[in-house]
């Protein structure tokens, strides 16, 4: 018997290729592995399809072999990867390279058995061993303890050709060894908000569904996965956690592992094998509960029955480069395929999902309290118009800090740029310190020595003691950053511990974990540092937060910076007050009239989002409108330019507004031009229209690059 086999290869290719199968004996090759000639050479592919006949003429090449005896690719996971393709205009090869692990391209071989341990089988008569004085050893350790597992037996230094005797004698049996998942509770009973929301998922959790938990932080959004976690399991049934970021933080793989005594974790850390284990016993149905970031979305599951995606408006979620996939987006799409509920949480909601919310997609259950006496932190807008500050702060915020230290609290202050100071400046003609390869200023950092740094590119430079451009000797640095203020709190508070986070000191998972341990024990202590501190800890001592220059987003070109300002402030103000002690917020801001900070301050994110929200309306941007950036970088940035509009020129004969080109935020970095264009539509079919006539456009080589971005979350 001949099949035609439609494989998928993991090529930068647009479409699929044939092959000839003879022997074939089943269609179980759809999502099986192949090995077919490629090129010059040959590559490991994906059948997604078995044909009797082809549409491509001329003559087909053969399979070289067949990898898997089954699928190891489940058919929901196929269709998403045709959905990326078309969605992200991205070709289906990479589609399928970004999302198999390399292991599984390599041809690798699955083994879908479960790990197993050795167990007795009961026997009717006392069993005589005579001579054989390791079997009988072996036996009478088995009696006593029931089963035994590898690891137990190579510690007991039984060989396994004992125990395989033993099992064809009839003794021994192997038992497969699966994760029991059993639930604790803990002692917490859930309030009657996070009530209704297990209860309204739990009474749709065969059928497709967006349930949004909208709770503020420390709401107790993660109980909520928790209890509709547990009924998925007790059916047998897996579940896929999706987290932003798990190596900043390990305590939540551990909170799941305490909670149901077993948990695999899926993330980029993870070594190539690691991941290709954990991978193939999702796919075995061994593993059923799953904590990943984002690629973890494409495990293949053999019976999936939940999403959640915790903190669903971060932007780690969305993929920079190659695909430029949202892991949210896809993890909705994949519950739709399978029919299943999917949980998106957050406190700070990005507002697609508001918008989905407010036309009925989405079905939205708020949090509004904590739990218990934990109490939620009011905003305050510290005016510093006219006032000098000092490392980046005004005398009145220092006092404000005074306060909570003599009160014994922890203090937290937020200022989101690592380093000593923002830039160098000569006083005298007004010369800034600018990196040679991209067109930014360059960073002052005195740790550990003082040097000058690209923030992009990473180069550094020494910092000169005379201007280049009038010789004269008056630099100075202006614009405290994390460094500094470090420095200049330590001046006026001698005596009291301060912690700084960011990238430079906080390079491994374990300093950052290290670090907030430290800060679970009560006692006065400041922590200066950037967006690292918004990731999910909790500080149970932190009564102050203080936010410094971080309105500064508000300002921005990039029409997303105000959402992930927001979203910013809202997150790091939730580490406080969490315990009984209330907390307070203030914003150090130098135009506490604008709207956003004054809506912020009254009504918190959801006040925020309502003013946002008339703004995108009015200028027609997402969710409001569909978006897709094109960009492109290059050598000469008049070629760049000239190609984009070549570009744009080719969407003819539609509605779909056509903007730019413009020199990117950046125009400059490591050296290549770059320029920026983007197609807006209120009709996303027609946005997508638009960008099918474009997508296929060569780089014209490597003078030239460019690519799309649809759904951008990054404008830069
Ligand atoms: P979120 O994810 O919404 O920020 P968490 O799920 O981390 O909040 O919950 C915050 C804290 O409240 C945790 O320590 C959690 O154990 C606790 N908690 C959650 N629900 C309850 C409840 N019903 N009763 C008491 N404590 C709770
Ligand atoms: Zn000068
Ligand atoms: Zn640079």
């Amino acid at each position: 018997m001949t099949h035609i086999l439609r494989v998928l290869i993991p090529r930068p290719v647009w479409r699929t290729y044939d092959y000839v199968l003879h022997d074939a004996t089943s269609n179980a090759l759809v999502g099986a592995r192949v090995r077919v000639p490629f090129g010059p050479s040959s590559v490991v592919g994906i059948v997604f399809e078995v044909a009797a006949r082809s549409e491509h003429l001329g003559e087909l090449k053969q399979v070289m072999n067949v990898v898997d005896q089954q699928p190891i690719v489940s058919e929901d996971l196929l269709k998403l990867a045709f959905w990326l393709a078309s969605y992200y205009h991205c070709p289906i090869g990479t589609v399928i390279e970004t999302m198999l692990p390399t292991d599984v391209l390599r041809g690798r071989a699955i083994n879908l058995e479960p790990d197993f341990e050795w167990a007795i089988v009961p026997q009717g008569e006392k069993v005589e061993f005579k001579r054989a004085t390791r079997q009988q050893e072996t036996w009478n350790l088995l009696v006593n303890r029931g089963a035994l597992t590898d690891p137990e037996i190579r510690r007991e230094g039984i060989a396994r050709s004992v125990l395989t005797a033993m099992e064809k004698k009839g003794l021994l049996r192997r038992k497969p060894l699966l994760p029991k998942y059993q639930f604790q509770d803990r002692g917490i009973k859930p309030t009657a908000e996070q009530e209704f929301a297990i209860q309204s998922v739990l009474g749709s959790l065969n059928q497709f569904g967006v349930h949004v938990l909208d709770g503020v932080t420390g709401s107790g959004k993660t109980e909520v996965y928790i209890r509709v976690i547990k009924e998925v399991l007790a059916k047998g049934r897996q579940v896929l956690v999706l987290v932003p970021e798990i190596a900043l933080t390990p305590q939540t793989a551990n909170h799941f592992r305490e909670r149901f005594g077993s948990v695999a974790v899926l993330h980029s850390m993870r070594t190539n094998l690691q991941r290709f284990e954990i991978w193939s016993r999702v796919g075995s149905g061994e593993h059923r509960l799953v904590l990943g970031t984002r690629s973890a979305v494409f495990t293949p599951f053999k019976d999936l029955g939940l999403i959640v995606v915790d903190e669903e408006h971060d932007s780690s979620y969305k993929q920079s480069d190659s695909l430029r996939y949202s892991a949210r987006d896809a993890a909705v799409v994949r519950a739709n395929d399978l029919g299943i509920p999917v949980i998106l949480g957050s406190a700070t909601l990005s507002l697609e999902t508001v918008e989905n919310i407010n036309r009925n997609k989405y079905k939205a259950y708020r949090l509004a309290a904590r739990p218990g006496t934990a109490k939620l932190p009011k905003f305050q807008l510290l005016d510093v118009r006219g006032q000098s500050l000092r490392g980046g702060m005004c005398h009145p915020l220092i006092e404000i800090i005074r306060r909570h230290l003599d009160g014994e609290g922890q203090v937290l202050v937020l200022i989101n740029r690592r380093g000593f100071a923002v830039s160098v400046v000569c006083h005298d003609c007004g010369w800034r310190a600018n990196c040679q390869d991209c067109d930014v200023i360059l960073t002052l950092h005195e740790q550990p020595c003082r040097e000058l740094r690209c923030h992009h590119c990473d180069r550094r430079y020494e910092l000169p003691d005379h201007c280049p451009d009038c010789s004269g000797n008056r630099l100075v640095s202006v614009g405290a950053a994390t460094q500094r203020v470090v420095e200049t709190l330590a001046e006026a508070f001698p005596g009291v511990p301060i912690r700084r986070i960011d990238r430079d000191v906080i390079n491994t998972n374990r300093k950052l974990e290290h670090t907030f341990t430290e800060l679970q024990l009560p006692g006065r202590c400041i922590l200066v540092g950037t967006q690292m501190l918004a990731k999910g800890h909790h500080l149970p001592n932190v009564t102050l937060v203080a936010v410094l220059r971080a309105d500064a987003g508000f300002f921005s070109s990039d029409f997303r910076a105000a959402e992930r300002t927001a979203q910013l402030i809202v997150q790091v103000a939730g580490r406080a007050g969490r315990a009984e002690r209330e907390g307070e917020v203030w914003i150090q801001t130098y135009d506490p009239d604008h709207p956003h900070l004054e809506s912020l301050a009254k009504s918190g994110y959801r006040g925020f989002v309502e003013t946002e929200l008339i703004l995108r309306r009015d200028a027609n941007f997402p969710p409001y409108s569909h978006l897709a950036l094109l960009r492109a970088e290059g050598s000469n940035s008049e070629e760049v330019k000239t190609f984009l509009h070549q570009v744009l020129r080719e969407v003819t004969g539609t509605s779909t507004e056509k903007l730019g080109p413009v020199p990117a935020y950046i125009p400059r970095l490591n050296n290549r031009w770059r320029c920026q264009a983007a197609l807006v539509d209120r009709s996303r079919k027609r946005l997508h229209e638009a960008l099918g006539k474009i997508a296929k456009i060569p780089s014209p080589g490597s003078r030239i690059r460019w690519s799309i971005d649809v759904d951008p979350i990054d404008m830069s």
